[in-house]
């Protein structure tokens, strides 16, 4: 493509990307972990923390760190890192610890050892010469993660965007075209035992397919993913200073666990209730005598179903008996348990159990304006 025809274009297209570029980037890095189910992730130049943020949504994430050397920007969103009542109310299934850490991504600081995957989002274009040059031993040679992302732009298509400065914002040191990105990544990998793709992000108008993604990406993967680091992490030390850690609450905590798993069983309770108490209102209309219907958990009737050969709940008097059993057979309690000794075990101190520990006892008039005195005692 010569000159006159990037002119061209650049007159036709006024060039803005839906979804911005940044949450298209933001979108390729969590499309990668949806894929590739990092559990450590590491994101330098974190800047305002929103890929961090959108990170922490991520089941197979249990630990996330975010580096900046700006440390007035991470104090001002670590915010977005905290926790909020729907973590406690619903927490998730594997632990989550997320740190910001204080630092240069050129220090070689251990706390960023041992990552499945490093994410660089538009930072090496903001390093000094000497910086950019340390970077790679640092990364690659020293926190030596499985995976790492790179992103930065594309000098090639800048003359699309309208305006006159050299580069797209005044804090980049340089902007490279594709032979440059490539050959700095491409020798990269080979000196530390990577392997490199590039792709890109922000496709060029029409007419401009000649000049590439807006973004230009490169995905490195570690050829020997078992590898370490070759320095011991203990010669090393600390360097970036904290600004905070976040520690999430997960169902691997018992007292989480308890709490979710006595929600469900009380929440089940409390249906079956429901339905024992409308069935004893129009009960005079029936004598069969027989166990009341209950809820039944949702799953596909046509399959073999489990809840059907359960123990039904039934009342003696004025106490509703609802056997462990059935309560185990709901697809949310069995998940959380795993067994039948463990739902018992978990809600122990939750519930009143009966005597012979094999179900739940509450009382159904405290709570009830119900008449059960013509109930004779057996079962409903
Ligand atoms: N990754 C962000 C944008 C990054 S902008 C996103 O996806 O939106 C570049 C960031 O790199 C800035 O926040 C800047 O403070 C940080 N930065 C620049 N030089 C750095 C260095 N040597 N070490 C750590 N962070 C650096």
């Amino acid at each position: 493509m010569v000159d006159s025809d990037v002119q061209r274009v650049q007159v036709k297209e006024n060039i803005k990307f839906t979804p911005s570029l940044s949450e298209q980037r933001h979108k390729f890095v969590l499309d990668f972990v949806r894929k590739h189910k990092p559990q450590k992730v590491a994101d330098l130049g974190c800047a305002n923390c929103k890929l961090l943020w959108r990170l922490k949504y991520h089941e197979s994430i249990e630990v996330l760190a975010g580096l900046d050397i700006d440390e007035n920007i991470l104090t001002r969103n670590i915010y977005r890192l905290h926790t909020g009542a729907g973590d406690y109310l619903d927490p998730r299934e594997r632990p989550l610890t997320i740190t910001l850490y204080h630092g240069s991504v050129v220090e070689k600081d251990p706390c960023l050892l041992g990552f499945d995957l490093i994410t660089c989002i538009e930072l090496i274009e903001h390093l000094e010469a000497k910086e950019l040059a340390q970077f790679p031993e640092v990364l690659f040679g020293f926190f030596s993660p499985t995976t790492v992302i790179i992103s930065t732009p594309n000098f090639e298509f800048n003359p699309l965007f309208s305006g006159k400065t050299l580069f797209r914002h005044p804090d980049h040191k340089f902007e490279w075209d594709r032979t440059q990105f490539q050959s700095w990544a491409s020798d990269a990998a080979r000196n530390y035992g990577y392997s490199v793709e590039f792709t890109g992000l922000g496709e060029p108008p029409p007419g401009a397919e000649a000049v590439g993604f807006c973004t230009q990406i490169g995905i490195f993967m570690k050829n020997k993913p078992n590898a370490q680091s070759l320095l011991n992490e203990k010669t090393v030390e600390c360097t970036h200073t904290t600004v905070g850690t976040v520690i999430y609450p997960s169902l691997k905590e018992e007292k989480y666990l308890r709490k979710a798993v006595s929600n469900e069983v009380f929440s089940q309770i409390l249906k079956m209730k429901r339905v024992l108490l409308e069935s004893l209102k129009m009960k005079n209309d029936s004598d069969s005598g027989d166990e009341c219907e209950f809820v039944k958990p949702k799953y596909n009737e046509s399959k073999n179903d489990p809840f059907e050969e359960t123990p039904k709940p039934f009342c003696i008097e004025n106490v509703f008996y609802v056997p462990l059993e059935r309560l185990f057979s709901f697809p949310k309690i069995k998940h959380l348990c795993g067994d039948l000794e463990t739902l018992k075990m978990l809600i122990a101190d939750e519930v009143t159990l009966s005597s012979d520990g094999s179900s739940v006892m509450i009382n159904i008039v405290d709570e009830e304006d119900c008449d059960l005195s013509d109930n004779d005692g057996d079962d409903l």
